[in-house]
Order: structure tokens, then C-alpha cells, then sequence
């Protein structure tokens, strides 16, 4: 599917609520698809996001609203009230629960993995960049879509309590240059989803290794250009 038929289609969905089509996720044909939140509500008021906006390296035509909180997706009924609840459910508990414990179990690991690459994928759709390959959207129903790495760090200082970095491939600043990477800041908490082979400076959530991961021992960076941008790549060719 190109780009313009894609966006076209986008618009159409838009225009009529609900519209009727096939969902990019369960791939369940002529359904009714519904406009929902990216972000979801709970989280945008749980960290008081209302005005975050979005990172000015996003193309101006992908929506005219900057604000986080008003990014949408279509989506059908069922997958909005199944897999997709469940998982804000399961991240919700996973990152804001009062009695946390510090060791990230794997079941915890398995679930910011993928929150973060649905959140990331979704943001980069609605700026017309592809992080995950549209045929494999189904994959995030039950699992992690192959082929993509996500690291988690913290934020020094974040400057909104909700906020997004992309990452381009190197030596490319072309509108055309192809997505590697999207950091998701929530709270000072980041995940990057990539398709790089290394999540350095952050420490790898998926796939999932044996190593222990703590809450309080993550990395920490000062800018989520850290993560995704030059530095993070010369680091990754001269690690010292
Ligand atoms: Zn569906």
C-alpha cells in the first residue's frame, strides 16, 4: 500500500466515525473502525500531559494539532477492548504501581516491550514513517513484531511529562530518511524501539535476556537525542 493511499484512506476513516474498513491489527475486513487515542486518557492525566506537544522534527502536515494527547489511530472495536485495554492495563500496573517491585520480572519486561513499540510505531504512522512494517502490526496482538529491539533508560530533567525523539538513519537528513528509532518518554521513564542492533546507552528490554534489570539502576541520559541521534551511533561504533 503506498503512502498516498494510505493517507487518503486515513482521511476517509477520519471524515465518517465510525467508518468501516479493515483493521490494521486483527485484519478482520469491512469492520467498524474508531477513532482512539494514542496516548491513552488515563496516562495523559495521570502524568498531567494535557499541553505536551509533539517534537518539532515531525513533518507539520501529519496532523494539525501538536498536542500528544490528541494523537489518534484507527482501530476496530475488538482489539480496542481486548488485547489493547489489556496492555494498558498490564503497563499501567507494570510502571505506576505503589508496590513495585525493583526487579523487572519477565512478564514486566514482556509488557513495556510492547506498550512502547505499539505506542512507538502508532506515533511514527501518524507522521507517515514507517518503524513497523504494516504487515507485521498483527504480531503485537499476542507478541513483539521480529526484527525490533527495545531499550529502557531514564531522563534527567524531563521538559514535559510526555514526549517523543526520532531517529534517522546515519548521514541521511532528507525528508525521505528512513525511521531506525522512536523514543517514548513517559514520565522520566524511556523506551526506545529500534531496528538498530543495539540499544546502547540503554540497557536491552527485548529481546529478553537472563540479566537482572532493576528499576533503580537503569541509565540515565540528558536528552533523548542520547538515545536516538549521532551520539548514541558514535558511541555504538567506539564504545569506550
Ligand atoms: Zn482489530
Amino acid at each position: 500500500m503506498s503512502i498516498e493511499m494510505d493517507r487518503t484512506q486515513w482521511g476517509q476513516r477520519v471524515m465518517r466515525s465510525p467508518a468501516l474498513g479493515r483493521c490494521r491489527f486483527c485484519l478482520s475486513e469491512d469492520v467498524a473502525l474508531t477513532r482512539e487515542h494514542v496516548f491513552a486518557r488515563w496516562l495523559v492525566e495521570r502524568l498531567r500531559a494535557f499541553r505536551a506537544t509533539r517534537a518539532a522534527q515531525l513533518p507539520a502536515d501529519a496532523a494539525a494539532d501538536a498536542r500528544l494527547a490528541r494523537l489518534v489511530t484507527m482501530v476496530c472495536g475488538a482489539c480496542n477492548a481486548g488485547w489493547m485495554s489489556g496492555l494498558e492495563v498490564s503497563f499501567r500496573q507494570a510502571v505506576f504501581a505503589r508496590s513495585r517491585p525493583d526487579h523487572l520480572a519477565e512478564p514486566t519486561r514482556r509488557t513495556l516491550s510492547r506498550w512502547f513499540t505499539k505506542t512507538a510505531m502508532l506515533v511514527a504512522h501518524s507522521a507517515n514513517k514507517e518503524l513497523v512494517p504494516e504487515e507485521q502490526w498483527p504480531d503485537l496482538t499476542d507478541t513483539m513484531p521480529d526484527g525490533m529491539r527495545v531499550g529502557l533508560a531514564r531522563l534527567r530533567r524531563p521538559r514535559q511529562p510526555l514526549d517523543l525523539e526520532f531517529g534517522y538513519e546515519e548521514s541521511a537528513g532528507t525528508e525521505s530518511a528512513r525511521l531506525t528509532g522512536v523514543a517514548v518518554q513517559v514520565d522520566d521513564l524511556v523506551g526506545l524501539v529500534t531496528r538498530r542492533s543495539s540499544v546502547t546507552p540503554a540497557t536491552t528490554l527485548w529481546p529478553l535476556r537472563s540479566h537482572t534489570l532493576r528499576w533503580t539502576t537503569l541509565p540515565v541520559v540528558s536528552r533523548l537525542s542520547d538515545l536516538t541521534g549521532d551520539g548514541a551511533i558514535a558511541r555504538r561504533h567506539n564504545p569506550t
